[in-house]
Parts: structure tokens; C-alpha cells; sequence
């Protein structure tokens, strides 16, 4: 029988290339992509950020959707469309335009204060709503929307409140993906008012409330028709755990006939060193050597010496208390004492600024640490390391491990969430490990764990054995995107929202 042909609308607050904070990004930008190659009519809607160049990305007006108006509360607020492809593809992508709400610097936060916008709840809704309202006008009417993260959680409730008895989504249903659940979208009650429901729906217990706020993210995982998140060790953690569950384990449990875990797939055409613009000099598993020029490119970049035999640890990520920096800076000293130079890009927390800034002012000849967001060098960091390290505290999927295993740059991670699922132990399996993994959330365990990397590091030909096991891994979103599919699938055969 050939499969249907589905009409899906992709909510997302960030999109790669156009913005980026996360994981998430990474995904929405490959998973539609993946979604159109099999057949399905994808479109993608986002904000329009201030970062997003029109001229670059080809942004064109979309006259129909001009001046559109949308109520968050008792406020009308007009919005426009614009649209572009994501390029090289034929997604096309909506950008919601508001000159106040969305024509910031930072995504989520105002990178002059490091703080949260204070209207996150009007701008949220407005992209939520908005997306509902704009399908209308278009009379494009999906049988998916699929929803990602606390940013567009609402439209599941929605689509079951005040949209529930509109003919025009009769046979809309709802996925939402978690790619975090450290991320609610926690609001005070009063932000009920701008949903446009009842304040009556925030009542102790109520789906929408948490600890007598509202959670947007709580909504979502209540009202949405599917749930999935981006592991299948993230799954269970987020249901029996409450470290990893975040309070919200109740309410996973409930609803776990319908959460599933669907491992993030990495995008092979952006991140292969074969294809790579980024990096000084391109190489594959047949043509290694070129690996060794991206280690001495990225060292002269760095500021520190190469030495021959002395291994390169590089780190990228968002420097907040889930990526398990604190086990760092517990053994920062032993640390330094070990033969190898530590490459650190990140951007974040005060704190860890204070603390990667502080180790490469004490052990200059060891640490190189960048603070910030750059892509570029990211791809020279994972083209130039030869270790990637990620001891998080939790981890939902992690991309960087598996966008090291294409690099053939090996993986020092702590076994929990994506990383428990994409890392299999070498000094455990020696035949088939891909990396170096410790279970216990300690620093002595990450510190075996980098010392086992280096032992076997002397090992030039068991090293390079290691490298090919990870290089041949097939982590590309074809797999994942199909098993989307199947999700949508079963999505539709849920009950419709008038009866939900
Ligand atoms: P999370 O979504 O929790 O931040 P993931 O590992 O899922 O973690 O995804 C992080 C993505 O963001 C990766 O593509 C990583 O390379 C990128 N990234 C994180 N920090 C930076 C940075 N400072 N500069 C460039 N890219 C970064």
C-alpha cells in the first residue's frame, strides 16, 4: 500500500541555519528536510528574530499574509509572514514577524542582561497562536502539527480549547518533542489571561498548572496527542527519576503508552569532514592524514603548542549546571597534571566562564577556552580534537558525541540519557566500543574515564581501530525521520479534539 502522503506543520522557536541556540535547532532544521525526501508536505514556522538576514536567506514577503491579527489577551497584535526555504531544500519555512516581540538580539534572553525577556509568555503565544491562524488563512490545513519544546507546547491545548469545535482542524493531531525537560516555560497564573482561556483552567492539579504557575510545557505533554523526546534512555530516566523528571514524572507516567523515545539523527551533509568548508584541511577514513593538520590548525588558533603523542581534548557546549562542568572543576588540578591540552568553547553561566577562564590563566600551556557561539569554530574543534569530552549531568540526546564520531574524534561521556544510548564503552566492549563512558555522576569516575582514553591513546594502532568504529556508524536522520512518520501515523488514529 503507498503511504500517505501528510500535510505536517514543523513549530519550532529555532531553526538552523536561520537561528540557533541548541540541540533543538539542529534538529528542526534536518528532520522537515529528511520529512520532504520521504514524500511529506512539510512547512516549518518560526520567529523571525533580528539575527536572521532577509538578503542572506532570501527572505520574501508573503502578501496574503500581511498585517494578520492575533489577540494574546486583551491585546490585538498584528503580525506578518514572511518565507524562505530552508536552503538547499525545498522546505519551505514561515518567519512570524513582529517588530517588538521578535526583532531582539537574543533568542530567549537579552544577551545584556543574561536574563529572560519578561514577555517570553506574550512572544510564545503570539507563535503559537499565530501558527494556528495563519494555517487558516492559508487553507493549508496538516494533519500534523508538531510541536517542539515549552516554546510552542501550547498548540496541542489549543487545538483541544479553543480551537476544538473549528471544522478547519477536525483532523489535525499533535506530536510534541521534548529536547529538554530542564525547559518548562513556567509562568505565573496571570499569563493564563493571555492565552485567551478561561483563568478558571489554573486550579491546583489542573493540567496546565505546577506548583501553582503555569507550565506551558505541562500543557503540552498533557493535551499533546503524541509525545516523543530524543533518546530512549531519556524516556525511561524522565518517567522513573525525579532528578531527570523535573516534577513532571507524574504526568510522564500517565501518558507513557504514548511517549516514545526517538534518537536525534545529525546531519551528515553539515557535519562530515569529507565535505567540511570549516575546517583547514578536509580528510575521510581512507585519507586520514589530513586529521593531524586540523590538530595543529586548531592548536595555532588556540594559542598552545603542538606536540607530537599529546592528545587534544576539545569540549562545545552550553556552559549551564546539565552539562557537568562542577566534575571539572572538582579535579581541575589532577586534570592539568595529565599529558593532554583541553580546547573549551562555550558560552553560559558566569560561573563556568569564571571557571574555564581561571584554568586557562593557571595552566596556559593546557587550556584554550573560547567564550561564545561560533559555528566555525566548532566544526575546527571537532575536525581538530582528538577526544570529545561531555560528562553531563543528564543529557537528553547530545549531538556533539555523534558529530565526534564522524570527525573520528573519540567520546568521553558520562552513560546517561543520548550518551548511554550512542557511546558504547571500549574498556568494557574492546571489540566493538566506540568511546570512554563512566556511569556515576562523579569526578574521580570522569577523570578514570580520560585516563583510560590516554592509556589507550599510546595505542596508535588500537586508537585508530577505535576511530574507524566510530567513523562507520550511520547516525543520519534517514533512520529517525521514519520512525517520525511512524509516530504521525499513530497520531492519527488518535480521537479528533473535539472529543480529546
Ligand atoms: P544542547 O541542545 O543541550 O545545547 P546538544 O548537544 O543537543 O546540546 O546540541 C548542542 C549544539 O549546539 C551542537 O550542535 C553544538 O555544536 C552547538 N553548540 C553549543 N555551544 C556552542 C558554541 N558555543 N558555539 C558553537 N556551537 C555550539
Amino acid at each position: 500500500m503507498r503511504k500517505k502522503r501528510l500535510k505536517i506543520l514543523y513549530a519550532a522557536s529555532e531553526v538552523v541555519p536561520f537561528a540557533k541556540t541548541g540541540g533543538l535547532a539542529d534538529v528542526a532544521g534536518a528532520l522537515p528536510k529528511q520529512l520532504k525526501q520521504l514524500g511529506h508536505d512539510v512547512r516549518v514556522i518560526m520567529p523571525k528574530y533580528s539575527s536572521i538576514k532577509e538578503t542572506k536567506f532570501r527572505l520574501r514577503e508573503v502578501i496574503r499574509l500581511r498585517d494578520i491579527e492575533v489577540s494574546v489577551g486583551d491585546q490585538t497584535y498584528q503580525i506578518s509572514i514572511k518565507s524562505a526555504f530552508i536552503p538547499d531544500t525545498k522546505v519551505q519555512v514561515y518567519f512570524v514577524e513582529h517588530g517588538d516581540l521578535y526583532n531582539r538580539e537574543g533568542l530567549y534572553t537579552d544577551p545584556k542582561t543574561g536574563e529572560s525577556y519578561s514577555d517570553n509568555d506574550v512572544r510564545y503565544i503570539l507563535l503559537s497562536r499565530g501558527a494556528l491562524e495563519i494555517a487558516k488563512i492559508l487553507y493549508w490545513q496538516p494533519e500534523i502539527i508538531h510541536v517542539n519544546d515549552w516554546q510552542t507546547a501550547l498548540i496541542p491545548l489549543y487545538l483541544k480549547t479553543l480551537y476544538k469545535d473549528d471544522p478547519f482542524f477536525n483532523g489535525t493531531r499533535t506530536v510534541l518533542s521534548v529536547h529538554n525537560l530542564g525547559y518548562q516555560g513556567i509562568f505565573p497564573p496571570s499569563a493564563v489571561r493571555l492565552t485567551g482561556l478561561p483563568e478558571t483552567m489554573l486550579f491546583p492539579m489542573a493540567p496546565i498548572e505546577f506548583y501553582g504557575s503555569f507550565s506551558f510545557l505541562k500543557a503540552g505533554l498533557e493535551y499533546a496527542d503524541i509525545i516523543t523526546t530524543v533518546s530512549p534512555t531519556y524516556a525511561r530516566e524522565i518517567q522513573t527519576d525525579p532528578e531527570f523528571g523535573v516534577g513532571l514524572e507524574g504526568v510522564l507516567q500517565r501518558r507513557s503508552q504514548d511517549l516514545v523515545g526517538i534518537l536525534n539523527g545529525i546531519d551528515d551533509a553539515e557535519w562530515n569532514p569529507e565535505l567540511d568548508p570549516l575546517i583547514a584541511r578536509k580528510y575521510s577514513k581512507a585519507d586520514f592524514a589530513g586529521k593531524e593538520e586540523n590538530k595543529k590548525a586548531l592548536l595555532e588558533f588556540s594559542g598552545l603548542k603542538y606536540h607530537r603523542g599529546t592528545p587534544v581534548i576539545g569540549i562545545i557546549s552550553r556552559l549551564a549546571d546539565q552539562k557537568g562542568f562542577d566534575l571539572i572543576a572538582a579535579v581541575l588540578d589532577r586534570l592539568s597534571a595529565l599529558d593532554l591540552q583541553i580546547v573549551v568553547l562555550g558560552t553560559g553561566e558566569e560561573k563556568y566562564h569564571r571557571l574555564f577562564k581561571q584554568a586557562a590563566e593557571q595552566f596556559p600551556q593546557k587550556f584554550s577556552v573560547q567564550l561564545g557561539f561560533n559555528n566555525q569554530l566548532a566544526h575546527q574543534i571537532e575536525a581538530g580534537a582528538d577526544m570529545f569530552l561531555m560528562p553531563s549531568r543528564y543529557e537528553p540526546c547530545g549531538l556533539n558525541q555523534m558529530y565526534s564520531f564522524m570527525y573520528g574524534t573519540v567520546p568521553i561521556v558520562r552513560a546517561t540519557g543520548g550518551l548511554a544510548d550512542t557511546v558504547i564503552d571500549v574498556s568494557e566492549h574492546p571489540d566493538t566500543g566506540t568511546g570512554f563512558s563512566f556511569r556515576e555522576y562523579n569526578a574521580t569516575k570522569m577523570l578514570d574515564a580520560i585516563q583510560r582514553a590516554l592509556s589507550l591513546y599510546k595505542d596508535s594502532e588500537a586508537w585508530h581501530a577505535l576511530q574507524l568504529r566510530g567513523m562507520n556508524q550511520d547516525f543520519s536522520w534517514r533512520n529517525s525521520a521514519k520512525k517520525y512518520v511512524e509516530i504521525y501515523e499513530q497520531a492519527l488514529k488518535k480521537p479528533g479534539p473535539a472529543i480529546g
